[in-house]
């Protein structure tokens, strides 16, 4: 199994704030630094690790490293079961100049469209959960009976189901949209921007409502709808935080992009 190391303690959103370093010595590379929220970055046996090589992290360059390579890590724990991070550490790590995915100093553009990729994927991810969860809710609102009647009957329950039916349909249409663009050959940066935010706060939403409709049993760990709540919630963190995704799009609109229609890359 591989990851994807590109984010640093001091990085984060501000990806072109990476420190890893990378220098050549005769026909390798060393690599010297760390790498944290690495999803898998425990469980891998290589890793994609971005590094400067250059005199700004935007000329960086992508290394494929082996863990025989030597680099360690470490887990780290979260609240939820998903994208499971490691911290990794690169001791002066020693990389064979074969190693260099694409060109030397082209790192920081490919990592850009790794990520960008991520975003396709987060929306379907979203809506396959939301799907799920809202199937869940609907048996249990019509076989749970309170006061007599099935709870499904009340119009709190109700709105409930209809609030998280417009919403996964509205994120389902944003994620064909996304990936329409993509199937075109654009690069989609906009349309997955727009599914990833509002496709990652969808399903927050509807895995809550979903929480609710269960009551005590959506609580409880005899149900996986605990570990969804939990585990949802990074979706609104990685491959680009909510707010940095309302930075692209507003971006975009204010340097006067199509709004409507167009592909909006
Ligand atoms: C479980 C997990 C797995 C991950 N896996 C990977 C991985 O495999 N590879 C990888 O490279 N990274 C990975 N990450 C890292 C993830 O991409 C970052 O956590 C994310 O980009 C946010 O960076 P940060 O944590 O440093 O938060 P920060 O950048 O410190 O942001 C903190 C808060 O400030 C806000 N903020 C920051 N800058 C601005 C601004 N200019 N304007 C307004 N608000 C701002 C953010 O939106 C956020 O709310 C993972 C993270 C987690 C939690």
């Amino acid at each position: 199994m591989g990851c994807f190391a590109l984010t640093e303690p001091d990085a984060g959103s501000d990806a072109a704030g990476i420190r890893l370093r990378a220098r050549r010595d005769g026909g390798d590379w060393v690599l010297r630094g760390e790498k944290t929220f690495i999803t898998f970055g425990d469980e891998a046996d290589y890793a994609i690790v971005i590094a400067v090589t250059g005199s700004s992290a935007r000329e960086a360059t992508a290394f494929l490293v082996d863990r025989a390579m030597g680099w360690t890590s470490r887990p780290i724990d979260t609240m939820g079961s998903w994208h499971t991070p490691a911290s990794l550490t690169f001791d002066d790590v020693r990389v064979p100049a074969g190693n260099v995915l694409g060109a030397v100093g082209e790192g920081f553009a490919l990592a850009m469209r790794w990520i960008l990729r991520g975003r396709y994927v987060i929306p379907s991810q979203a809506v396959g959960t939301a799907e799920r969860c809202l199937e869940m809710a609907i048996a249990h609102a019509n076989t749970r009976v309170t006061f007599g009647r099935p709870i499904g009957e009340r119009q709190a329950i109700q709105w409930m189901i209809a609030d998280s039916e417009v919403e996964l349909e509205a994120a389902r249409w944003l994620a064909l949209r996304c990936a329409w663009a993509v199937d075109q050959g654009h690069p989609a940066r906009h349309p997955a921007a727009v599914a990833k935010l509002y496709g990652a706060g969808m399903v927050n939403r509807v895995v809550d409502r979903t929480l609710q409709i269960f009551g005590g049993m959506g609580y409880t760990r005899e149900l996986p709808i605990e570990g969804w709540y939990r585990a949802v919630r990074v979706l609104r963190v990685l491959e680009g935080t909510d707010e940095m995704q309302r930075m692209i799009i507003s971006r975009d609109l204010l340097r006067g992009y199509e709004r409507i229609g167009g592909h909006l890359a």
